[in-house]
């Protein structure tokens, strides 16, 4: 059976959720899904409930923290040991700076962000966004395996009921190529919930006239246990941090909900949103392009409109 290999992600020592998405995208292709995990990931065989028939833990102490360098080398030696129909990864920022370097090393087509995949004679087709956002497209390799990134959150993360074979391997590496070295990783000072990672995120805008008026963005993202985003115009005023940031020079989400609060819903901040789930905008103004992509659209004063969300929202929970 063909083997689609899926490169997998962890942080402190667990698996990122898109892991769990990704490994669930790869085995609807029809193949023998193998994961592969980098260091010390405590919960790397429960990769198996969610399809993957094998976990490759690597375990090489220089790959211990990331490093372009170190695990693109890592990653080609397993895709050549492999022999893949198909390799993919997450398009997370790790995800986007990893696989072109794999893929150029391994010499294959790397087809970035792909929010649908099928296998169809033994090629990989893939729907991507283009053009910010504004085009999807089909494309499929032929003549061999393709890379493929993954955005996270376009596909669920199934469980098949499986199990997996944990391998622990080291990969033969040239250490002298890896110029590059981390020495220590903070989490940023009150983390919560990455905007890219989260199932409801709640963003706003320059509407809302301050940082001071991202109180009721915060009180509404609490009812709903969402993350925080922000629109590019706030961060470059210094309202909230670029982590924040959702769009072309931001992060790219596909929630479940995502709510834009006085965003006008410039192309820019629309190519990092668009294949989110539901969106539900809401803005003072009824021409605004925001109300083109929107599930749902709510004209009206944000400072009026989200407290009273809020509150309904929090009635409904206490009820239930
Ligand atoms: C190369 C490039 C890359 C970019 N990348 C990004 C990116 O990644 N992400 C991004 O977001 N932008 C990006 N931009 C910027 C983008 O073009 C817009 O300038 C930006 O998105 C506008 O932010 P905004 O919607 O918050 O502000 P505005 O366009 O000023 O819109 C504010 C909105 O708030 C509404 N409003 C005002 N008061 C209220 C109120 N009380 N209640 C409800 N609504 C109210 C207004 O009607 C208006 O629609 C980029 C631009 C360039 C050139």
């Amino acid at each position: 059976m063909s083997i689609i290999l899926v490169f997998c992600e962890g942080k402190g020592g667990k698996l990122k959720p898109v892991s769990r998405e990704i490994v669930s995208a790869a085995k609807k292709l029809g193949g023998e899904v193998h994961a592969v995990v980098f260091g010390e990931v405590s919960d790397a065989a429960s990769l198996g409930a969610f399809g993957a028939s094998k976990v490759i833990q690597i375990t090489n102490p220089e790959l211990a923290h990331y490093s372009t360098e170190g695990y693109a080398q890592a990653a080609a030696e397993i895709i050549k040991a492999e022999n893949p129909a198909a390799v993919v990864f997450a398009a997370t920022a790790r995800g986007r700076d990893l696989a072109p370097r794999t893929a150029a090393r391994v010499g294959r087509p790397l087809l970035q962000d792909c929010i649908e995949l099928k296998m169809e004679g033994g090629e990989l087709h893939v729907r991507r966004p283009i053009y910010a956002g504004k085009v999807l497209m089909w494309c499929k390799v032929k003549g061999g395996f393709a890379v493929a990134s993954l955005r996270p959150k376009a596909f669920l993360a199934e469980e098949t009921g499986g199990t997996a074979q944990v391998e622990s391997r080291t990969v033969s590496l040239d250490a002298s190529k890896i110029r590059a070295k981390v020495l220590e990783e903070k989490m940023a000072a009150g983390a919560t919930l990455d905007v890219s990672e989260a199932d409801i995120v709640v963003s706003g805008g320059r509407g809302l006239k301050g940082p001071e008026g991202f109180a009721i963005i915060e009180d509404l993202a609490k009812s709903l246990g969402a993350a925080v985003g922000a629109s590019r115009a706030v961060v470059d005023a210094g309202w909230r941090p670029h982590s924040e940031q959702v769009g072309q020079t931001g992060k790219v989400v596909s929630p479940t909900l995502y709510v834009a609060v006085a965003i006008s819903g410039a192309v820019q901040h629309l190519a990092g949103m668009t294949t989110s789930r539901t969106i539900v905008a809401i803005n003072k103004d009824a021409d605004a392009p925001i109300f083109k992509v929107a599930t749902y659209g709510i004209v009206g004063d944000a400072f009026e409109v989200l407290p009273e969300l809020a509150k309904e929202i929090r009635k409904l929970k206490a009820e239930n």
